[in-house]
């Protein structure tokens, strides 16, 4: 536990030198956000936890399936890669180091982490059943990621737990152990947490816009999206995964997504 704290009590220092917050901009919907915790600390506790978790995960022993989501998720960030530097930017991702992997689990999940780190459970496979459909989990998840979904989350949390407002106390809640500490164990729980971060019902929509707008861009068809998402409805309503839990309603995703983000996405396929 103590050597714990120590790693993080360095990532939470680091996190509150930037208490002013940077403001930056999401790639392809333009929202504005303030972030408290920057590139590099999130980059770094990322960096970490998916090394421990990767120490106990399982890895796949399915040689076919683990090339897939690797050729899928490298086809992936490319296309990301591409398009976030014709459009200025490049800094959002400078630090990525995307990594793919595929583990032995039964639940119907798959996760990418700050930084590009992906991983994929077996679970999930029978449920997306194609590449394109993976494409669309994969599009799902780079998009929280490339959207620094965590940070705004750890962001949101460090202003609540320290009522540390936006520009305002800095040099005093450095200057005091108390909040440093407690930003340190909320650093630490909101870390821990990074593997399967609970995100809001606004991250997972804007999730959701991005990243079929990333699988069309990556020659993926988009439109899959909606037999998928009426797939993994019907495998939640047997055993309700915990990513599920978080997501927005199905009735309401699947209609934003042939309604309103599968129109504009359309815009980016082309067939490969
Ligand atoms: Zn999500």
């Amino acid at each position: 536990m103590k050597h714990y704290k120590s790693i993080f009590l360095a990532t939470a220092v680091a996190a509150i030198l930037t208490a002013c917050g940077t403001s930056s901009t999401v790639p392809v919907t333009g929202r504005k956000h303030r972030l408290l915790v920057d590139d590099a600390s999130m980059l770094s506790l990322s960096t970490q936890q998916y090394k421990q978790y990767m120490t106990q995960a399982k890895v796949s022993t399915d040689k076919q399936n683990t090339q897939m989501v690797e050729r899928v998720g490298r086809r992936l960030a490319n296309a990301v890669e591409t398009y976030l530097k014709n459009n200025g930017f490049a800094n959002e991702i400078q630090n990525f180091k995307w990594e793919f992997s595929l583990v032995q689990n039964k639940e119907v999940n798959a996760f990418c982490m700050p930084g590009g780190k992906i991983v994929v459970y077996e679970g999930i496979l029978p449920v997306t059943k194609d590449e394109t459909s993976l494409a669309i989990v994969l599009g799902h998840e780079i998009a929280h990621a490339v959207a620094k979904h965590s940070a705004e989350q750890m962001s949101k949390q460090q202003r609540a737990n320290t009522g540390l407002q936006i520009g305002a106390g800095l040099l005093s809640v450095i200057s005091s152990d108390q909040a440093i500490n407690s930003a340190a164990t909320n650093a630490a729980s909101t870390g821990l947490s990074l593997l399967n971060l609970k995100f809001s019902r606004d991250h997972e929509s804007e999730a959701d816009r991005i990243g079929l707008i990333f699988a069309a861009m990556a020659g993926y068809n988009p439109a899959n999206a909606v037999a998928f998402w009426q797939r993994m409805a019907a495998s939640s309503s047997s055993n309700t995964p915990v990513w599920m839990r978080t997501h927005p309603t199905d009735e309401k995703r699947i209609s934003d997504i042939q309604n309103k983000f599968l129109p504009e996405a359309q815009k980016y396929y082309k067939a490969q």
